[in-house]
């Protein structure tokens, strides 16, 4: 037997003991969407999870969504009246946030093409630059254009965030410029007359360790101090990154956010003089909206492999490819799932849940303890509402997409 994650707060089984998700039985949703495999996102899950941040955050502290762990159109317009600004990584996500009526877009990401700093520029969207090279096409594009751009620099800071499940900062980077350079590049950019916006320093990612996180909030604040010093100006915006992690595995502890709080309170009030009159924000992709989702899969076959049981089901990594391991983890561990089927219902045996792609990978878990299922079952992957649709190989194979609904109660 392998331990699996827990199942996230917020989920529990109706009145025909199925599994509910926004108070609406799975069937039902399925019905709506019209077939498995489906994502659901409980958009309660998420209001609920954006409240506790404000809460717990020091109240000048803006709060960001970083669309690429979530994309969906409806998604991105619903949460964007809750947050400070959207964050975006392409010129298709920029236009997905712009839908979303919301005039605080960030564009961050190496490779920006010329025609997507022309678009971003053209629609007022400030520019996270990542390269000095990006910074001099930006500034002939706007000139070209004859618009005054909005550009921040993206630094690579010469530390990452510690327990990091994917490190973006620290050493040789394609993000970012290096933070040696980065105060000389802020005057090339306020003598060529456009408008700076600040600071962008991400360290890293999927990070459970609050104190870790708290460490790295306070090196950028010192990070983006001295940097404002050298260039002898100050940044209107410092975007302290993010990195707070969910508990995706056995063993993993959610994060301890009051305590993030506390100590980004206590490193604003000892920040240096020369971010007197910035203001600060930080971006959250996974932990806004990652546990707030659910992949739905149906079984299709029940099987026996020298004295194993196999539940085959109708989806796989080309919809959920973070379940199956293969997702920036090294080491493949079990995601939390159920037999949304009958929730209450006891394990009685240890099975593996696989999708049904031709190739070992596809495992959605491993000799985890579950009740008696069979076809026609239904079973829920928790954990699903951020790198799960869009960042699975979907065309791999040929089988159709997923679906996607989102809940509100
Ligand atoms: C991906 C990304 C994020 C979001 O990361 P999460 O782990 O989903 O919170 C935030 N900022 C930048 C610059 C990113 O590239």
């Amino acid at each position: 037997m392998k331990p699996m994650g827990a199942i996230p707060p917020g989920f529990a089984a109706g009145a025909s003991g199925r599994l509910a998700i926004g108070g609406r039985d799975i069937e039902a949703l399925i019905a709506e969407a019209g077939d498995t495999p489906l994502f659901v996102y409980d958009f309660a899950l998420i209001r609920e999870r954006v409240l506790m941040l404000r809460q717990a955050l020091p109240l000048q502290v803006g709060l960001h969504y970083a669309i690429k762990a979530n994309p969906m159109p409806k998604l991105v317009s619903a949460i964007a009246p809750l947050v400070d600004g959207l964050d975006v990584a392409s010129e298709g996500e920029m236009r997905v946030a712009l839908a979303s009526g919301t005039g605080h877009i960030s564009f961050a990401g190496p490779g920006k093409r010329d025609r997507e700093l022309e678009a971003a520029i053209s629609a007022g969207v400030t520019i996270n630059l990542e390269s000095e090279g990006e910074a001099r096409r930006a500034l002939s594009i706007a000139g070209r254009l004859g618009l005054r751009p909005k550009l921040a620099v993206r630094v690579n800071p010469d530390f990452d965030l510690k327990g990091s499940g994917m490190r973006m900062g620290g050493g040789a980077k394609p993000f970012g410029v290096d933070a040696s350079e980065a105060a000389a590049l802020v005057r090339e950019i306020l003598a060529a007359g456009a408008e700076w916006r600040g600071f962008h320093i991400f360290a890293g990612s999927q990070a459970l360790d609050a104190a870790a996180i708290a460490e790295t909030q306070r090196q950028t604040i010192e990070l983006a101090g001295r940097l404002a010093d050298q260039a002898g100006a100050t940044p209107p915006l410092v975007n302290l990154g993010g990195g707070f992690g969910i508990p995706y595995f056995a063993g993993d502890a959610p994060l301890d956010i009051e305590f993030i709080g506390r100590k980004l309170a206590e490193a604003l009030e000892n920040k240096p003089v020369s971010l007197a009159q910035s203001d600060f924000a930080i971006e959250l992709g996974r932990y806004l909206v990652g546990e707030a989702g659910v992949y739905l899969t149906r079984i299709v076959d029940r099987k026996t492999s020298h004295g194993e049981v196999f539940l085959v089901t109708d989806g796989g990594l080309h919809h959920q490819l973070a379940a199956s391991g293969n997702f920036g983890t090294v080491v493949r561990r079990n995601y939390p799932v159920a037999l949304a089927s009958h929730f209450t219902a006891e394990p009685d045996e240890i099975v593996n849940i696989v999708g049904c792609l031709c190739t070992p990978l596809d495992r959605l878990a491993e000799q985890v303890r579950f009740p008696h299922a069979e076809p026609g079952d239904v079973i829920a992957v928790f954990m699903a509402g951020a790198y799960g649709f869009t960042a699975s190989p979907g065309a791999f194979l040929g089988h159709p997409a997923a679906r996607e609904l989102l809940v509100d109660q």
